[in-house]
């Protein structure tokens, strides 16, 4: 059945993990032909994949980019901060900001932008043709999104976002305030400078990861609600997993796709992923004396990191940074900071009622690459993880991916720099001790 410790089209396939990652993943595999058993602990879509800003930005991947988490770690100590740590005795976690402190430099962000432009490029593509081929309905708008700056540095960091943006590929422009105030009327006054970020769509995630839930069941793919909480081994090869009902399922080939508790799964195995949840919150508002959003265009408050998304009657407001740990708890405080910063720059969120609150984790790697592919100890065993802040920018394309790997049994043409292997039981020092393997 195998095939260089893949899979082959007919055979078993798990998947750990309902989000964006693993419907993707059951999407591509069930329509070549792969059994697929999808096993979310709860739902489809439970995790951060319900509740982000929904907006696929192929140029936008704040982890590593200049102005990235880096720049916001200066900012910490501010109430209006859009980065929070929790003051507690987390050794993982300031091990993990140290590997991001020695990694983070101007070349390493051009080096991870490299590696995922081509690939974010083909999601966006991806996207058009799965939605519209599929007939999903998530109100997918394919007209990029605005990036507005109102403190005094806004012109320098515009120009520097375009160039980066141009360097690789993706088409951007800077705009004069009074043009932004022109295309989106409800700014307020006192812009310094705006980029319009062509390349890029939104929709409603939820919407559309459900959807593509759907067409992947409609393709024989299995959905089940139960808690992984083992992957079995037989000698070096994965033979498939165990739930929390005590239930062996087997499986030719297992994808760990459980967002920011894939670590967990993973660490009896003696492989440490190095995975941190940041925290993010949304607040959708609605303006009840209209049926329509109240603000038409997606917009990116640049220095309170707050996406603002039309998504059918609803603005949702969605961004912060927390890193508190595998903690759902909202905070009062950080999740009213999103209505803060629309208000700052925005008129008429005062007559506005929040109808959702919410949030979500997002799975980080410390070199704001995700991991994607075959672990390289285990045959059988890939992982689809580390997703960041570009989990809905990267979804289709993780899964064609994977479904090559799973399937093809040979290695499809991908970057080197996400390869999981970086991580593996032996990798990490070495890793995080050196630079520009990326
Ligand atoms: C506020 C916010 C805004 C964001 N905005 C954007 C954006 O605009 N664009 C973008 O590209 N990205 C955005 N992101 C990031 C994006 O949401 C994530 O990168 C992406 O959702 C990660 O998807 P995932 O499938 O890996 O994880 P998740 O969606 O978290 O899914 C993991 C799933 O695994 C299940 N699970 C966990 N453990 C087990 C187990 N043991 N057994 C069975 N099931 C298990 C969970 O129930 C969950 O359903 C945002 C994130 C946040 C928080």
């Amino acid at each position: 059945m195998s095939v260089s410790g893949g899979a082959v089209a007919g055979s078993r396939v798990v998947i750990v993990g309902g989000g964006v990652i693993g419907v993707c993943c059951a999407y591509f595999l069930a329509k070549r032909g792969a059994h697929v058993l999808l096993l979310d602990r709860e739902r489809i879509a439970a995790g951060a994949s319900s509740g982000n800003a929904g907006v696929i930005a192929p140029g936008h991947l704040p982890l590593v980019k200049p102005g990235g988490l880096w720049s916001l770690l200066k900012t910490v100590v501010r109430p209006s901060s859009p980065l929070y740590v929790a003051p507690r005795l987390d050794f993982e976690l300031w091990k993990w900001l140290l590997m991001l402190a020695r990694r983070f430099h101007e070349q390493t962000a051009e080096a991870a932008m490299r590696a995922l432009a081509p690939l974010a490029r083909e999601s966006l593509r991806l996207y058009g043709e799965l939605v519209a081929g599929e007939g999903i309905e998530c109100g997918f708008r394919a007209s990029g999104y605005y990036e507005v700056w109102r403190g005094s540095s806004g012109a320098r960091e515009a120009e520097q976002q375009v160039a980066f943006a141009r360097r690789h590929g993706f088409s951007a422009e800077v705009l004069e305030p009074a043009e932004m105030l022109r295309r989106a009327p409800r700014l307020r006054g006192g812009l310094t400078c705006a980029v319009h970020h062509r390349d890029a769509a939104t929709l409603d995630p939820y919407a559309f990861v459900t959807g593509l839930a759907e067409r992947a069941g409609a393709a024989r793919a299995k959905f089940q609600v139960a808690k992984v909480t083992e992957l079995l081994l037989a000698g070096d090869r994965v033979r498939g997993v165990r739930t929390e009902q005590g239930d062996e399922i087997g499986a030719d080939a297992v994808v760990v796709a459980a967002g920011a508790w894939s670590a967990d799964l993973l660490r009896p195995l003696g492989f440490s992923l190095p995975l941190q949840p940041a925290k993010g919150y949304h607040s959708d508002l609605v303006d009840e004396r209209s049926p329509h959003p109240f603000i038409p265009e997606a917009l990116l408050l640049a220095e309170r990191l707050v996406f603002v998304t039309p998504m059918g009657d609803r603005v949702r407001l969605a961004g912060t940074l927390e890193f508190s740990g595998l903690d759902l708890r909202i905070r009062e405080g950080r999740w009213r900071q999103l209505a803060r910063a629309a208000a700052e720059y925005c008129q008429g969120v005062e007559g506005t009622r929040s109808i959702s609150r919410w949030c979500g984790l997002r799975p980080c790697l410390p070199d704001g690459l995700p991991a994607i592919g075959p672990v390289a100890e285990i045959a059988g065993l890939y992982l689809a993880t580390g997703h960041a802040m570009a989990g809905m920018t990267l979804g289709p394309v993780t899964g064609r991916l994977i479904a090559d790997w799973c399937l093809a049994g040979s290695r499809p043409s991908q970057p080197p720099a996400l390869d999981p292997a970086r991580f593996g039981r032996k990798a990490e020092d070495q890793y995080f001790g050196t630079e520009g393997s990326t």
